[in-house]
């Protein structure tokens, strides 16, 4: 009879076809039997049934991971079955269902955003909810998403062709902007992400000063080369890999660690290693342990370690680049670093990154020089036509002064919301930058930033996306405003986390 109707052979496939659970079985029912009525009450029943595990198992996972919390507190969840769906679908696929492993929100916990589309501050995921974004695709997109000016040029460069595998005008014009924004920047190379360019820059600076060792700081991230994945932020600090596996002993033990903000602990580096450390390499602005300013005479102190001992200085301005100002960060401290790794801004949201500095350092890359580096799809057109309509914007009067100005208001809010909510925390601000860690004590260095109570921030997190704000899922990251943000939308994330730190702090 009905055994074989749509609607059911839909709800259970193949292998659950024709038979009943127990909980119809108990009903003393047969499929065989059934009229198409029964068979669709049955089918009712049965979803009805399902989704009941369904809830019962999403609450032993929320409270599981912290997060369920006191009805009458709390905001309840959204519902984002669809993004449930399809994130389970791509587990099976991408591993941990994600491009990159912050995504996967295991550090604040519940399902991951699946995004549909964006547009200004705004992201929308396949639910339909609506978010005000302060993630901005890490810091890429200073414009907001989707800015009109960056999609009909990327558009109209799509139709005269998406990759030549050859030079165009397009990357020497956009060479010549950064050169002439970065005063240290003579010459550049292009390539496709930041961590490329930051291990190009290593590899360059090793055979321009021919020493082998590099100095970094704890909690600074410059992309997952080998050299660099030890005592790393960014997503190996969320994810707690101190040093991942698959780095030989021999490549780690060329990396030397100082705490940031620590110039005698860079002294001594020196003092063990004389002749021997080809650079120092730092975020200026520290923003992948959170934001961490430089204290005051830091980074001019590690410029003059440098020169004094002939090593190279190489400002990884991935973050600050076209950020902090149009100059970067070397300009708003007055450094002249060696090298500079730039990406992010510099390709409006489109896979660029590049490496450069004085030109007779520059000139020993290949073809100038022996020290390789190539890439395929280096200087891709599409990315460069996304960089040059990006940087001009950049240059409208009072565009950093508004921007900064912004951020300043909403670290502001969030301050004024801790005092109100009696919650012990520091927002640490810098330009259109910030972070809010969850900790008593100021934070200037890696070891502080690991004093956040990163529970309290899960619970936090989660409490502003239910508000439709969207910060990073992870204390060790920044917060990013960019130049779609309105006023209002900073008013709405202020009132956001007043509702949200009050909420957990009634926990
Ligand atoms: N350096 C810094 C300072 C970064 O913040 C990042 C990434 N956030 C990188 C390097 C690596 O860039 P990518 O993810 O493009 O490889």
């Amino acid at each position: 009879m009905g055994l074989k109707s749509r609607s059911l052979e839909n709800t259970f496939p193949t292998p659950l076809q024709g038979q009943c659970s127990p909980f119809y079985r108990r009903q003393s029912v047969s499929f065989e039997y059934l009229s198409p009525r029964q068979v669709k009450r049955c089918d009712a029943l049965r979803q009805l049934h399902l989704r009941l595990v369904f809830c019962v198992l999403k609450m032993a996972l929320l409270m599981a991971s912290g997060t369920m919390k006191n009805p009458k507190d709390s905001k309840p969840e959204k519902d984002r079955s669809r993004s449930s769906e399809i994130f389970e679908r791509g587990k099976k696929t991408l591993v941990g269902g994600v491009s990159s492993p912050v995504r996967a929100f295991r550090a604040v916990g519940g399902t991951p955003l699946v995004i549909d589309h964006a547009k200004g501050a705004r992201l929308f995921d396949v639910d339909g909810h609506e978010y005000i974004d302060f993630v901005c695709s890490w810091g890429a997109l200073i414009l907001g998403h989707a800015d009109p000016d960056i999609v009909s040029a990327i558009s109209d460069q799509a139709s005269r062709g998406t990759s030549f595998g050859m030079t165009s005008p397009l990357e020497i014009e956009l060479g010549e902007k950064i050169t002439n924004a970065i005063t240290s920047v003579e010459m550049v190379r292009f390539v496709n992400s930041g961590t490329e360019a930051a291990m190009s820059a290593v590899r360059l600076a090793r055979a321009f000063t021919q020493r082998d060792l590099i100095v970094k700081f704890e909690g600074c991230y410059h992309g997952h080369s080998d050299g660099f994945l030890s005592e790393a932020g960014s997503g190996l600090a969320t994810l707690g890999i101190s040093a991942s596996p698959g780095v030989p002993d021999a490549f780690a033990s060329l990396t030397l660690n100082a705490p940031f903000n620590d110039l005698e602990a860079v002294e001594s580096l020196f003092k063990q290693h004389p002749g021997q450390i080809a650079a120092v390499i730092v975020e200026p602005v520290a923003a992948n342990m959170g934001v961490v300013p430089p204290a005051a005479g830091f980074l001019e102190g590690i410029r003059a370690i440098t020169t004094r001992e002939k090593a190279l200085l190489i400002f990884d301005e991935v973050i600050t680049g076209f950020r902090l100002a149009y100059g970067g960060a070397q300009n708003v401290y007055k450094i002249d670093p060696d090298l500079t790794v730039m990406g992010k801004i510099i390709g409006g949201g489109l896979p660029v990154a590049a490496y450069g500095g004085k030109r007779k350092i520059m000139e020993q890359v290949a073809p100038l020089g022996p020290v390789y580096q190539a890439g395929t799809l280096s200087g891709n057109p599409l990315a460069m036509r996304a960089g040059l309509a990006t940087l001009p914007k950049l240059q409208t009067p009072k565009f950093y002064e508004d921007l900064n100005n912004k951020t300043k208001r909403l670290a502001d809010g969030l301050r004024s919301a801790l005092r109100e909510a009696n919650v012990q925390g520091q927002v640490n601000l810098s330009g259109s930058l910030l972070t809010m860690f969850f900790t008593g004590q100021p934070v200037r260095n890696y070891a502080d930033a690991k004093q956040s109570n990163s529970a309290r921030f899960a619970m936090f997190f989660q409490e502003m996306l239910k508000r439709g704000i969207f910060i990073a899922p992870s204390q060790y990251e920044a917060l990013f405003v960019s130049a779609a943000h309105t006023d209002a939308d900073i008013d709405r994330a202020i009132a956001a986390a007043r509702e949200s730190l009050a909420s957990i702090q009634a926990d």
